[in-house]
């Protein structure tokens, strides 16, 4: 895949970028290495400040950031405003928090004294995704450069100027050199850079494949990895629910990012009781959005990022169809504008078992299942191989304890979105990965958990 910048909106290159060579890759590796040998004794009082003023500069220049991430990859300008501004809100909240979270933890032993010790493990290598190529970022550089870490990113060959960015804001922060680095590499290379001494871990947010790749180059070195994937989230609405509000956010959590976000709602389970009403509300919905320029403020849906994401997606729809599935509205590519566009689409009917059931739609796409009761929602929400997230309605407090001990999911939202939260733990069970990004359990996953016994 060439690392570009092609404008999904027109299918228009505006930027091509060499990859680095082996010498390049090799040079950087060197800095990286060097680098984290001064940077993991420098004081969270410097980091702290680094990863404010990282901060600052998101805030105050969010606007040309934005315009960027809408280039490259699509999304609406008005939510790449507020990637940028939760950018800034993570990098301020892992500066306040990380030295509490890897303060020293004294546990009383048969010694005089006994406490636990976190240190940083060196190189960490991001490969990360093109559909929030600034937010995918700092959750990781937040964390790991407070751990007193140093970063390598591997981005989405879509965003190299994301990510040539990313390094700059890093840098004028005034982080020290090589301590967090963009490689524009293709992903051929990421093996190599697994099998590198220095590169000690690595994380991954993308597909499948790419994260079953990712881990068994590390495998092969005995290196940790991160792996957040895929999703098919449930989004299940009971008898009792408040209707019209789970249909607002029901067309949000869809639409989200032009449909493409792994926490997205993707399956809409619905009590038939209130199935008629629902469809009906969401048809009304998804009608209103105005599709288009992403650049505009007032547009709710641009393109998807790439054509081969577009004719995945209506390979889907078409045998969603073939499968039984009844299209409410869209179900075809926008034809009559350039670009990657699909627009709002809502699939009811499709057989339960069915394959296409099972997969992930990365797009605008809607599909609604009817279900008699609380179990059979339980068991329609977990029947997927995926388990990142789960969104519930209902205003019954056994069927809210149900849902919260039943689904199979890394986060279950009673009456609300899922959505990822600097303050709590964000991954997935099953074909969605495993380990943690963000929170306290996010710095903890790349240090060296050290036991220290004194007698
Ligand atoms: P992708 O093709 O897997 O790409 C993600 C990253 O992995 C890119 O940097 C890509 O590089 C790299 N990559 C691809 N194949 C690789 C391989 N064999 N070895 C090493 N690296 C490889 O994923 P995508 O299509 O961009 O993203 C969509 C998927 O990501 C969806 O399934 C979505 O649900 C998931 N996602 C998950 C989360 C989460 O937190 N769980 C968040 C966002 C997205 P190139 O661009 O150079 O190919």
């Amino acid at each position: 895949m060439a690392i570009a910048t092609i404008n999904p909106a027109t299918g228009e290159t505006l930027k091509t970028f060499e990859p680095l060579n082996d010498a390049e890759i090799a040079a950087k590796l060197d800095l990286a290495g060097q680098a984290f040998e001064h940077y993991r004794w420098t004081s969270f009082t410097e980091r702290s400040h680094w990863l404010q003023k990282a901060a600052d500069i998101l805030e105050q220049e969010k606007a040309d950031f934005a315009k960027l991430m809408t280039l490259e990859m699509g999304k609406p300008y008005k939510a790449a405003i507020a990637e940028a501004e939760k950018c800034a809100l993570v990098c301020r909240y892992y500066a306040e928090h990380a030295p509490g979270f890897l303060a020293d933890v004294p546990v009383k032993t048969d010694g005089s004294h006994s406490f636990v010790r976190y240190q940083p493990l060196g190189v960490i290598l991001a490969v990360m995704p093109w559909n929030f190529p600034f937010w995918q970022v700092f959750r990781f550089v937040a964390p790991t450069l407070m751990a007193g870490n140093v970063g390598l990113l591997k981005h989405a060959s879509n965003v190299p100027q994301c990510a040539l960015a990313i390094e700059d804001i890093i840098t004028r922060a005034g982080f020290p050199p090589g301590v967090f680095q963009t490689l524009l590499i293709g992903a051929a290379k990421v093996a190599d850079l697994m099998a590198d001494d220095r590169v000690k871990a690595a994380t991954l947010t993308g597909s499948e494949p790419a994260g079953a790749s990712l881990a068994a180059a590390s495998g092969k070195q005995l290196k940790k990895t991160v792996l957040e994937l895929g999703g098919s989230d449930p989004f299940i609405v009971l008898a009792s629910a408040d209707i019209e509000a789970a249909v607002v956010a029901a067309t949000t959590a869809r639409m989200l990012n032009n449909g493409q976000s792994c926490i997205a709602a993707k399956r809409f389970i619905v009590a038939e009781a209130i199935a008629d009403k629902f469809e009906k509300l969401l048809l009304n919905k998804f009608l209103a959005l105005k599709v288009g320029d992403p650049m505009q403020p007032d547009t709710d849906l641009g393109p998807l990022a790439t054509p081969d994401i577009l004719q995945d997606l209506d390979q889907q729809v078409q045998a969603a169809v073939a499968s039984g599935g009844k299209v409410l509205t869209g179900g075809e590519p926008v034809s009559d504008r350039p670009g990657n566009f699909y627009p709002p689409t809502i699939i009811t009917d499709i057989p339960q078992d069915s394959p296409i059931a099972q997969e992930e739609f990365f797009g605008p796409v809607a599909l609604v299942f009817r279900v008699p009761d609380l179990d059979a929602a339980i068991k329609l929400a977990n029947a997927t191989p995926f388990g990142l997230g789960a969104s519930a309605w209902t205003t019954n407090d056994q069927e809210r304890d149900r849902l919260i001990a039943e689904i199979a999911a890394g986060s279950v939202f009673i009456n609300g979105l899922v959505k990822s939260d600097p303050r709590l733990p964000f991954g997935g069970i099953k074909r969605s990965g495993y380990g943690r990004e963000l929170s306290i359990q996010g710095i903890h996953e790349f240090v060296n958990v050290k036991t220290v016994w004194v007698k």
